[in-house]
């Protein structure tokens, strides 16, 4: 069983945001930042991929609720949400989840834009073509 399932099984502790059937939201063991939140299907998927449409609804649904939650608490003045989708994007815990960081006025982030700079020699035009 993975780290995160073993988490939704309660074997082992965590400190509880937000929960429904779909989701569970924890505060993240390592924070970035107040409030840093690990949102995650009960249901183990490693990747986005695997996810099919009606869980997308529940998380949808899950983010709306945590971001609410932290609002309410924390009363952050904006937010970062993502995902590290495959271990070449940063994936660590090989079960889906979301990031959710509260941002505070002067907090020294950067924004999603700062992941990464490698857009690659083609131009957009050429890129276009292929979709
Ligand atoms: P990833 O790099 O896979 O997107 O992020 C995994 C996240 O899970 C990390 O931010 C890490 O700190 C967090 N994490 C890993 N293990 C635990 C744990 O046992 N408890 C909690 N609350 N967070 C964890
Ligand atoms: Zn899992």
């Amino acid at each position: 069983m993975c780290i995160f399932c073993k988490i939704i099984a309660g074997e082992i502790p965590n400190y509880t945001v937000y929960e429904d059937k779909n989701i569970l939201a924890f505060l993240d063991i390592a924070p970035h930042t107040k409030g840093h939140t690990v949102v995650v299907p009960k249901k183990h998927y490693e990747r986005l991929s695997d996810m099919d449409l009606e869980v997308w609804q529940g998380i949808a649904v899950g983010l709306k609720k945590v971001q609410e939650k932290l609002d309410m608490v924390l009363k952050p003045v904006g937010f970062n949400i993502g995902v590290n989708d495959g271990k070449v994007a940063g994936q660590v815990v090989p079960h889906v989840h979301w990031h959710v960081f509260p941002r505070y006025e002067k907090d020294g982030g950067g924004s999603i834009h700062s992941i990464i700079n490698n857009p690659g020699e083609e131009s957009l035009e050429d890129l276009y073509k292929k979709f």
